[in-house]
């Protein structure tokens, strides 16, 4: 028994690292990929596009057009867009951020050709960041617990896309101080889908409200809080993410995230200060990485862990919602 299990684990792990690889990828180019989306967006907007009427008119009045001026640079703007190659999760290949040379396959295997390489470009000799190696790292660990728990079953899949989507929320909110909807909408999904099929073991009525008073909380919150100091203190996407994280692990351990998040914020916000990265005060962290954190101590502990740690942030147990 013991046997196969440790044989699932390791499998899963070595999965878990080539998926930790691919990760790296997801948290570098998500962003950039949106903000090209975005770029985009703004300025086709500006057009008239086959007698559609530019944003400008609709937002303006019909019988204004967009500023000719703004008109054609925003053309100008589209066509060095529409010129720009192709950017997405499978290109272009992996290049050195530095000198661009292309990364080769034996270059790119996990953990160890960071080791093998000493941690610099094969190249240029630029130093990489130790974040890659640990990222493969978290992930090869998170997927060996998952099959440990679960064996190499579909709850252990699920549970392994919920570690992987949170990885990925984690370090591109510390980055961008976005949570990208693609990966939240993601992970509410596989939440309520995995509690639908009785997989994540959350009742299907559990995980609806989880999203439900997720979504609602922290909206209230954020809007009390806007109209009492006139400040944001979080986004939609922080909304979204305790959403995802109520639908995987039902409403009633909604109060238990946040407060195991506000532990990780404590614990992150001390590790950045040592590490000097909040030097500077304005630098806001947002909550997402927090939650995503959160989200991750409730996979490693397990839940039912959770609960008996602060047994008081349940006082709805008993309505098993
Ligand atoms: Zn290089």
């Amino acid at each position: 028994m013991l046997v196969s299990q440790g044989f699932d684990a390791a499998l899963a792990g070595v999965l878990g690292l080539l998926v930790g690889s691919f990760l790296n990828v997801v948290i570098y180019r998500t962003p950039v990929m949106m903000y090209r989306q975005w770029l985009g967006d703004a300025v086709g907007n500006l057009m008239k596009v086959d007698g559609v009427p530019s944003l400008w008119s609709l937002v303006f009045g019909p019988k204004t057009t967009t500023p000719a001026a703004l008109e054609k640079a925003a053309d100008e703007a589209a066509k060095s867009i529409d010129a720009l190659p192709p950017f997405n999760l499978s290109r272009p290949a992996s290049r050195c951020g530095h000198c661009g040379a292309a990364i080769r396959w034996y270059q790119n295997v996990p953990v160890l050709s960071y080791l093998f390489l000493r941690g610099r470009c094969g190249a240029c000799k630029t130093p990489i960041s130790p974040r890659y190696p640990l990222v493969e790292l978290v992930s090869g660990a998170l997927f060996a617990l998952c099959a440990w728990r679960f064996g190499l079953t579909v709850t252990g899949a699920l549970w392994a896309a919920f570690a992987a989507l949170l990885i990925c929320q984690f370090l591109i909110d510390l980055d961008t101080q976005y949570l990208p909807d693609s990966l939240n909408y993601a992970l509410l999904w596989l939440g309520l889908i995995g509690a639908a099929a009785g997989l994540t073991g959350v009742p299907l009525t559990a995980a609806v409200w989880g999203a439900v008073f997720g979504y609602l909380s922290l909206w209230l919150i954020y809007h009390v809080y806007r109209i009492a100091t006139g400040k944001e203190g979080m986004g939609y996407g922080d909304f979204k993410l305790l959403a995802a994280l109520g639908a995987w692990l039902g409403a009633d351990y909604l109060i238990a995230i946040v407060l195991v998040s506000s532990l990780v914020g404590a614990v992150l916000g001390s590790l950045l200060l040592l590490a000097g990265k909040l030097a500077h005060k304005d630098i806001p962290i947002s909550f997402g990485p927090f939650l995503a954190g959160a989200g991750l101590v409730c996979l490693v502990a397990g839940p039912d862990t959770v609960r008996q740690w602060i047994p008081f942030a349940f006082p709805l147990g008993a309505l098993a919602l």
